[in-house]
């Protein structure tokens, strides 16, 4: 019989506002060790001591997804501005109407939440016409409870770094997109980072996986955020955001890993 496993969730708070936030699942026995790792995380961020940490522990119930990571791939590209219009043709490649990119990728430009705002989550976009669907725009809707099987941890990481992509966000990264990928509705993913020393993003789709894009903003750029473009019919909105908060996901391999190209429009 499978062992109990736990989603065990780390996020930390400054001045009000979120600054660190880390996720995993294991077994009962490696949750004391990962609970350090994450609290030791929380302070270190470099954004400024915390004034709150928030650690829960959460016993899994229900069946747990096993599956394998998208295939990953590198475009390079010069600057943010190439990155921004690379990402839009790997959007409209992948089924996103042109309105629909447009008003994602200014959203994400300008802070998409209420205010000109970083969100919490990501925003939910009707592929077709722009709309954007997430009950809370502030909050929009977060993935959780996805992580890597224990066991396959070192392996993935060792093949990362051993192709230049070895800083922990690309791993993270990857997890949080494979479980995106298999929401039902999913058309693909568009992300930069709204860290202001992180400027590479992506876009990811079922079709060609997590598409990697060297740069996707100016450095001290402090916008970003995700947006989870979705087809029109054949699935609910219900549907989509418990599967995405509640489902557990396990990822136990690599897909493949493309040596980095130069994009080229
Ligand atoms: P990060 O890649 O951690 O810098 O996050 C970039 C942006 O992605 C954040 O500002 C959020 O808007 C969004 N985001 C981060 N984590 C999640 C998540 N677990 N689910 C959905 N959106 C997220």
């Amino acid at each position: 019989m499978e062992r109990d496993l736990y989603s065990i969730r780390m996020r930390a708070e400054h001045d009000g506002s979120h600054c660190s936030g880390a996720e995993r699942i294991a077994a009962a026995g490696d949750l004391p060790a990962l609970a350090a790792e994450l609290v030791a995380r929380a302070l270190g961020t470099g954004s400024g001591a915390p004034d709150r940490v928030h650690c829960s522990v959460d016993r899994l119930a229900g069946e747990i997804l096993y599956r394998r990571l998208p295939d990953v791939q590198t475009f390079d590209v010069p600057d943010w501005m190439t990155g921004r219009a690379c990402a839009s043709a790997l959007l409209l490649r992948a089924g996103v109407a042109p309105v629909a990119v447009a008003v994602a990728m200014a959203q994400l430009a300008a802070g998409p939440a209420p205010g000109g705002r970083v969100m919490r989550g990501a925003m939910i976009v009707d592929a077709l016409t722009g709309t954007r669907l997430e009950a809370d725009p502030a909050r929009g809707v977060r993935a959780s409870r996805m992580d890597l099987v224990m066991d396959a941890r070192q392996g993935v990481s060792a093949e990362l770094a051993a192709a230049g992509l070895g800083h922990h966000r690309v791993a993270e990264a990857l997890v949080l997109a494979g479980k995106i990928l298999g929401a039902p509705g999913i058309v693909a993913e568009l992300c930069w980072s709204d860290a202001p020393d992180y400027l590479s993003g992506y876009v990811a789709d079922p079709h060609h996986g997590y598409q990697r894009i060297t740069r996707m903003k100016a450095a001290g750029d402090g916008f970003g955020g995700r947006a989870l473009f979705v087809r029109t019919s054949g699935w609910t909105l219900e549907a989509f955001v418990a599967y995405l908060e509640r489902q557990a996901v396990l990822f136990d391999s690599l897909g493949t890993i493309a040596p980095p190209q130069p994009w080229k429009a």
